[in-house]
């Protein structure tokens, strides 16, 4: 028989929920707004304080304080880290036209950063609401991080994410689940490459064989990129951007490329790199400089986040919810934790549909499951 639905709580907080969320989305946050970013990090700052969590603010330059928010355990050492992000994708002024609503009849709440991460932060506070209400603590506490640059690489926070995982037993990331709910065991690293062809400019008329093309260089390496992908190993490689030339009878000087590559394993990312560099230019009086690499590491489906995710699956079976695991092309902060080898499991905040898109949602009930589950998976050793 299962076991009392731990979800029903959390349910009965959806008016809480709302109101965390709704004051969130209120404060808008892109990554590069220093003034607006810290604005939040006030906001949230107090209201971590008032629920008893020990608050401690890591000043940025360029972007919004960090936090990192404490909760004492049950004496363990060693707890979970709850890795979370502020920054959205939308520009200051964005509610003016996209506000938040919630429409009762489809149980949605829509809004720029619904989904993509504010529901996972109000999540997270109200997981810790319902362990405190119970008077069950956390295995080793919980660490909340919550950063400020995750939509743009994450620059200026790596360093402290990775510090805080190694000093934890698992990271569980409340980015949101996929459109179906899946939770997400692993994730494609990203790399990032700018190119830049300098050639030989002449007169096309007058001089053609003086000129050295970089434009057809460019065209030549657009379709060797292509042929990089390999399907099988669920390796892409997509160049998204060029620009070249300037005058119509010159023989172009300069064109650039930016390049996309995802994968799924470190060394897909190696014989992507090593083909790049070592691409011979027809015209060797063209040169090719490289920039860029690889900014995100894979998140791989390892033994240690497939085994964290089982758990969360057997904790959800004892009270009949069903759980799937799935990878996923995006990348998240949870790519660092899991590339050093600390069991890593996200997808855990809201559930929902419409990232970066303008009809982001959040689906109220299941994301409320979510929070109940994500304090069970807290209490785990
Ligand atoms: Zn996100």
């Amino acid at each position: 028989m299962p076991s009392p639905d731990p979800s029903t709580p959390a349910r009965a907080r959806r008016p809480e929920f709302l109101a965390l969320l709704e004051r969130f989305v209120a404060c808008e946050t892109p990554t590069h707004g220093k003034a607006a970013g810290d604005r939040m990090a006030d906001l949230l700052a107090a209201t971590l304080a008032d629920d008893g969590w020990r608050v401690e603010r890591t000043p940025r330059r360029d972007v919004g304080d960090v936090l990192c928010a404490t909760l004492p355990g049950d004496g363990r050492d060693r707890g979970s880290l709850v890795l979370a992000h502020y920054d959205t994708v939308w520009p200051i002024g964005t509610l003016a036209a996209m506000p938040f609503r919630v429409d009762a009849a489809s149980d949605r709440a829509y809004g720029p950063g619904t989904l993509d991460m504010k529901a996972g932060i109000a999540a997270t506070i109200l997981a810790a609401r319902l362990l405190a209400d119970a008077g069950t603590p956390a295995a080793g506490g919980v660490t909340l991080l919550i950063t400020s640059d995750e939509e743009t690489g994450s620059a200026h926070s790596r360093e402290r994410i990775e510090a805080e995982a190694r000093r934890h037993e698992r990271v569980l990331v409340v980015e949101p689940a996929r459109d179906d709910g899946a939770l997400k065991v692993g994730r494609k690293g990203v790399a990032d490459y700018h190119l830049d062809l300098h050639g030989v400019p002449a007169h096309a008329g007058n001089h053609p064989d003086d000129g050295a093309s970089a434009l057809v260089e460019l065209a030549h390496l657009v379709l060797f990129l292509r042929s990089l992908d390999d399907r099988d190993a669920a390796t892409t490689v997509h160049p998204t951007v060029a620009r070249a030339g300037g005058a119509v009878n010159v023989i172009t000087e300069h064109a650039h490329l930016d390049v996309d590559v995802r994968v799924l394993r470190l060394d897909e990312a190696a014989r992507v790199d090593d083909a790049i560099r070592a691409w011979e230019l027809r015209d060797p009086q063209v040169r090719l400089e490289v920039a860029g690499g690889l900014n995100r590491p894979p998140m791989e489906p390892t033994a240690a986040n497939l085994a964290l995710f089982e758990r969360a699956r057997a904790l959800a079976g004892t009270w009949g919810a069903t759980l799937e695991g799935a990878v996923v092309g995006g990348g998240s902060d949870g790519n660092f934790t899991s590339a050093l080898g600390v069991p890593t499991l996200d997808g855990l905040g809201a559930c929902g549909r419409g990232a970066h898109a303008r009809d982001e949602h959040v689906r109220i009930g299941d994301t409320l499951d979510r929070v109940a589950l994500l304090a069970a998976l807290l209490t785990q050793p």
